[in-house]
């Protein structure tokens, strides 16, 4: 068992989730029904953790969650940090162009 993910945050839990659906990983969630449960810490109450049953399937479900919270701060309009496909460089969300080998662009 592993911790992929955690979050207050319930749209972005199910995002990941059905992702992980859809791609047959398996999962479990954790603290699913805490909320207003008596005798946990409270910043526990409404924070649910999505950890994997299989460790194995790690790297690719941490690329799927990077993917799918990138792709919710997009819509708050919040540039996230990118990665550039030209040279791996990691640039921050302000920059359209790779601050590095100016090859590579910020994906849409
Ligand atoms: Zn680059």
């Amino acid at each position: 068992m592993k911790k992929l993910f955690s979050s207050q945050d319930a749209f972005e839990l199910q995002a990941v989730r059905s992702e992980l659906d859809a791609l047959s990983i398996p999962y479990m969630v954790k603290n699913e029904f805490a909320s207003g449960a008596i005798g946990e810490l409270p910043w526990q109450d409404s924070q649910q953790e999505v950890w994997l049953v299989d460790d194995t399937w790690y790297t690719r479900a941490s690329k799927v969650v990077e993917a799918l919270i990138g792709r919710t701060s997009d819509k708050a309009d919040i540039q996230s940090d990118w990665r550039c496909q030209q040279c791996g460089e990691e640039n921050g969300g302000a920059f359209e162009l790779c601050w590095q080998c100016h090859a590579g662009t910020r994906p849409e």
